[in-house]
């Protein structure tokens, strides 16, 4: 085995390859850009070495410089991690020249899969079903229409050298794949610097399931089941699992034994996953290979007890493959919810600043359910604006499916993040959703099931029960503290019992509480309320300035974050972000009587949805704009952002220009 590995990567994957090597004994070194001198990777690995500017081109994609910190520091191996240099085949070929072994495939499997058309043509030799359509380079648009016309649509025009969901086009008819062609073309050679197009059959209502295959050196291959990625915003996944709910075992069987196939064929020796797209009828096409650890690893993980990264390690250092096919046991079931910074009110724009707050939620294994949380942040860190912006992953398991979503609902209402936008309360809906607990969804859940985007929910029902009984229970002991403090109540046990309002914007509910501390009865409605009166037990051991409230409500295991703000508390539960005040019946009365507070109009503005750079501006001061018409070309995490005119107006004044640097909700521009 290795002696020293060097971690060619950042964050949470950094992260999680540094935490195996240290159960290996490997001795780990770090390499880090200027903007993560502070990061958990560095902190966490035995030595760290600088590799030059944020920019990842002069750092993390630079294999010259990671190859002299691993000769620098002698280390013997090299892992890549998952995007940055992993895919790269030039990289273990520039590695085999100085002796430091790469931790993933041979290059020649790399290169075989890493680029769509020529793996397709290679996946069918192999005989694993492929994605009726054209396998070659499609030259222009004329082309792209006969060939569209051919296969039948809809189809979908995609970047040969794609990745991460880019250089991708759905098209329904002749008009479409014109322009879909055209717009693929130039995605592909900004983000890919190659412009070779293939178009092929859009699979509708398409489930994405994946095998992972682990392969040695020695010609030993196998699959570790699947992992279903369906749940996805932009082409790109949001929430897997292993696993997965459409699956039956001989489906299952199929696209393991023709995964394996086509890894053999290329002398597949690590760990990768052979992605499929699933239709209604159970028939999968073969998609791409991934040639490296996948950021969903995890889920298989659970499922399967082994730890992908050990074996990645042990296949690399030459060792054979200590586990069979029939050695492969499948138990329980995973969910892995990718924390992100980014806004999913605001069609999900990626959010940067400093983690103010980051706290977890309890994590390990208790009663057959595990949590686990994968993270390359930490409180105080920084989000910037040069990298992905997923933060963490979490992940549970247990015994059934719906426990395991149960857990991982818990478990994000449970966890605390501040300072910047993130999707929690995104992944703490999608976890109470229907469709996705019943299993019944396909690639276009999201847009399905948020078709004007993401809202959160407003209070009602057991959820707005719940809040109230938190906000009473917690405004209660307020009062009882400050009664104990003025000395107001001491001698014997009073039985205490304090009716209130519970006021979440218009919504009044009403409640009472009775006992001293925890356990707490509260009594919801009743009394003239036009709701009938329900009664819950309430139990924590939630004191003053802990962020999350974490207890039972008649029985059910619950936490909720709260947070103080002016007279009341910010409460989040399910998704739920509500401002609640506990008000007496004479502060209700008054309350009414209150001016309400108008927002200001901002109808006449164009505000910067995120914090970004100015590219362009496509309008000048005076000019007439119709709805859509584009304004202004912010970039953001390497993203260009295109904002449009909602409705017809005429510019009148522009406060921006090109090269600046805005901060959310800056005024770009006004209207007349
Ligand atoms: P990338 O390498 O950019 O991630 P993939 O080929 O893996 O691209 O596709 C990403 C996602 O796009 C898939 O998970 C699926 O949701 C969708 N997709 C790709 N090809 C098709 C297709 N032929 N039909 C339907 N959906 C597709």
């Amino acid at each position: 085995m290795f002696k020293k590995l060097l971690i060619a990567n950042r964050g949470e994957i950094a992260c999680r390859i540094i935490r195996t090597a240290k159960e290996l004994g490997i001795k780990t070194v770090a390499v880090y850009s200027d903007a993560d001198r502070d990061a958990l990777h560095v902190e966490m690995a035995d030595e760290a070495v600088g590799i030059g500017p944020a920019a990842a081109a002069q750092s993390y994609l630079d294999m010259n410089k990671i190859i002299a910190a691993a000769k620098e520091t002698g280390a013997d191996a090299i892992h890549p991690g998952y995007g940055f240099l992993s895919e790269n085949a030039a990289f273990p070929r520039a590695l085999k020249a100085t002796g430091i072994v790469f931790v993933g495939p041979n290059p020649k499997a790399i290169e075989a899969m890493g680029d769509k058309i020529e793996s397709k043509k290679l996946a069918a030799k192999a005989k694993v079903s492929t994605v009726p359509g054209h396998l070659g380079v499609v030259e222009d648009a004329e082309e792209a229409a006969k060939i569209a016309d051919d296969i039948g649509y809809p189809v979908m025009i995609k970047a040969s050298a794609g990745g991460g969901g880019k250089g991708m086009r759905i098209a329904y008819g002749r008009e479409e794949v014109a322009e879909g062609f055209a717009s693929s073309k130039s995605e592909a050679k900004s983000s890919f610097g190659d412009d070779r197009i293939f178009i092929e059959k859009y699979i509708e209502e398409p489930r994405h399931i994946e095998i992972q295959v682990l392969g040695d050196k020695h010609g030993n291959v196998i699959h570790l089941g699947e992992r279903e990625c369906s749940i996805q915003r932009r082409n790109q996944k949001v929430i897997e699992e292993a696993p997965s709910p459409f699956l039956n075992a001989k489906t299952r069987e199929a696209m393991g034994a023709e995964s394996v196939a086509l890894a053999k064929a290329v002398d597949y020796d690590s760990a990768g996953t052979v992605e499929f797209i699933v239709d209604k009828d159970s028939n999968f096409y073969f998609l791409e290979m991934n040639t490296r650890l996948q950021v969903e690893h995890p889920v298989t993980e659970l499922v399967t007890g082994l730890d992908l990264v050990e074996q990645m390690l042990k296949s690399a250092a030459g060792e054979k493959l200590a586990i069979r096919q029939k050695d492969v046991k499948l138990m329980g079931s995973a969910i892995e919810a990718r924390i992100y910074a980014e806004d999913p009110v605001r069609n999900f724009l990626p959010s940067t600043g400093r983690l103010v707050r980051f706290q977890p939620p309890k994590l390990g294994t208790e009663n057959g359910v595990t949590t686990r949380l994968d993270t390359g942040v930490e409180e105080g860190g920084e989000i910037s604006v040069y990298y992905d912006p997923m933060i963490a992953k979490l992940v549970t398991h247990a015994p059934k499916r719906l426990q395991a979503i149960d857990e991982m609902g818990r478990a994000l209402d449970a966890f605390a993040i501040e300072g910047f936008r993130h999707n929690i309360s995104f992944l703490a809906v999608v976890m109470r959703n229907k469709r996705w607990r019943d299993g019944n969804f396909s690639t276009k859940f999201i847009a399905e099931e948020f078709p004007d985007g993401f809202h959160p929910p407003v209070p009602k029902g057991a959820v707005r029960d719940a809040l109230a009984a938190v906000a009473a229970s917690i405004d209660h002991l307020s009062n009882m503290r400050r009664r104990m403090i003025t000395q107001q109540m001491q001698g014997e046990m009073v039985r205490f019992c304090d009716v209130r309002l519970v006021e979440f914007g218009e919504d009044l509910v009403r409640v009472g509480v009775e006992g001293r501390d925890y356990p707490m009865t509260v009594t919801l409605g009743g009394e003239g309320t036009g709701e009938r009166a329900r009664q819950v037990e309430v139990n924590s051991s939630w004191w003053f300035g802990e962020s999350v409230w974490e207890g039972t409500i008649g029985g059910e295991e619950v936490a909720v974050q709260v947070r103080p703000i002016l007279n009341g508390v910010m409460l989040q539960y399910q998704g739920v972000e509500a401002p609640v005040r506990v008000l007496t019946e004479r502060e209700a009365d008054l309350m009414a009587l209150m001016p309400i507070k108008e927002k200001p109009d901002t109808s006449k503005l164009l505000l910067c949805p995120m914090p970004g750079l100015v590219v362009s501006l496509a309008v000048t001061e005076g000019q007439d704009v119709a709805a859509g018409d584009a304004l202004c070309v912010v970039e953001a995490m390497k993203m260009e952002n295109v904002l449009k005119a909602e409705r017809d107006g005429k510019v009148s004044k522009i406060l921006v220009e090109p090269g600046d640097s805005l901060n959310v909700d800056a005024v770009i521009l006004e209207f007349a």
